[in-house]
């Protein structure tokens, strides 16, 4: 069956802004601050209020979170840290910034998820790793306390990598990142994820010394002191948040319930679409649980090549599927890791295809995402 491609790009993610959210970066643009004044303190509290933890620290990005993250722990040369191998390279680059060693972990080659069970055989190998980094691939947050328990036998820290889950509950209710069962969180306000700051990203902690000693780090190291003195007290970044990404992003945050309410609607169409045939027998959904906050959906094709060929009739349709993720040890830098120990990786990569998932994404849109998939296999 033939099919004309779509009119109009259709991407795999992307941010809503409405005129609420434009509103409030103008009133800003008013107002006496625009880099570091009361906005990024607001959406502090608020994001501490979301997650119910103590303390939430604003940065420029999720890849500067997590660096701080690493800095803020001790974590330094000679240690190592443990990180899924199915994520954005950010989440171990981290490590390689703050002058530690990078161990991947496989993951579960049904829903993309490193669980306590990866994290254990990684540190069976590594019984010195001072950090593991849970993702919370595509929405749903992995066993966290028993990954946590694992740590704590371990001595080791656990660094939530929440990029993908704000807003996403586990086990019995407990909220990513709450740092119920981590030391520290990470979100990330990249225009595709949930809440759009432009570029933004955040820090949870429960732990007081370290929220402050965050504080310091993402303002080059500096502490204030009397009058006009301030000391640098060590080697910190420049990698403040401004109020004009504050308010973009504490507008967005008043918006996460509805995003939230339609992603998962669009994720209800979308399995309810691919129960029948020719769905059912060609592709495979990947295992998202309930309380997933839904920031990718994934499908599963035969093989690799039936995936290739996917997302090339994809594109020519217009419909920038995308590709979540190629394992991090197979680009180039990483280079030289042992990754035969991470067959549920390769398995899982070989075949995924995210299709396009955001609360803008309208009703017909995704209806022509059906329709093209079911010309593709009906090809
Ligand atoms: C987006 C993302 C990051 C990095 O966030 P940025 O804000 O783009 O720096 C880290 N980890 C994961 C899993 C991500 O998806």
């Amino acid at each position: 069956m033939e099919i004309d491609p779509y009119p109009s790009v259709i991407p795999y993610g992307r941010q809503w802004i409405d005129e609420s959210d434009i509103a409030a970066v103008v009133e800003t643009l008013r107002s006496d601050f625009v880099a570091q004044g009361p906005q990024v303190a607001a959406l502090e509290t608020a994001l501490c209020e979301l997650t119910g933890t103590r303390y939430a620290v604003a940065v420029s990005s999720g890849t500067a979170a997590l660096h701080l993250s690493c800095l803020g722990l001790g974590i330094g040369p000679a240690d190592r840290g443990i990180v899924p191998a199915i994520t954005f390279a950010a989440t171990a680059n981290c490590l390689k910034y703050s002058g530690a060693n990078v161990t991947f972990c496989d993951v579960d080659s049904s829903s993309g998820l490193a669980t306590s069970v990866h994290f254990m055989d990684a540190l069976e190998k590594n019984p010195v790793a001072k950090v593991l980094l849970p993702v919370s691939y595509s929405g749903s947050v992995s066993d966290l306390s028993e990954i946590s328990n694992l740590a704590n036998e371990a001595g080791a820290f656990v660094i939530e990598d929440a990029a993908h889950s704000i807003g996403a509950t586990y086990g019995s209710g407990s909220r990513s990142a709450s740092c119920e069962h981590s030391d520290a969180a990470i979100l990330s306000f990249h225009p595709v994820k949930h809440i759009c700051a432009g570029e933004g990203g955040a820090v949870l902690t429960n732990d007081e010394t370290l929220a402050r000693r965050l504080r310091t780090l993402r303002t080059h190291g500096i502490e204030p002191r009397e009058q006009w003195r301030y000391d640098q007290v060590e080697l910190g970044y420049h990698y403040r948040m401004t109020d004009l990404q504050a308010s973009l992003a504490l507008s967005q945050l008043k918006r996460l319930p509805d995003f939230l309410t339609r992603r998962r609607a669009l994720v209800s169409r979308y399995r309810r679409a691919f129960e029948e045939e020719p769905f059912c027998s060609r592709i495979r959904v990947a295992t998202t649980d309930e309380q997933s906050a839904h920031h990718l959906f994934v499908v599963h094709f035969r093989d690799e090549v039936e995936r290739e060929a996917a997302y090339t009739f994809f594109h020519r349709h217009n419909v920038r599927v995308q590709i979540h993720y190629m394992p991090v040890y197979r680009h180039s830098y990483y280079e030289g890791f042992e990754s035969r120990l991470c067959k549920g990786a390769d398995r899982f990569y070989a075949t995924c295809l995210s299709l396009p998932l955001y609360p803008l994404l309208k009703d017909e849109e995704q209806n022509f995402v059906i329709r093209c998939l079911r010309a593709f296999l009906d090809r």
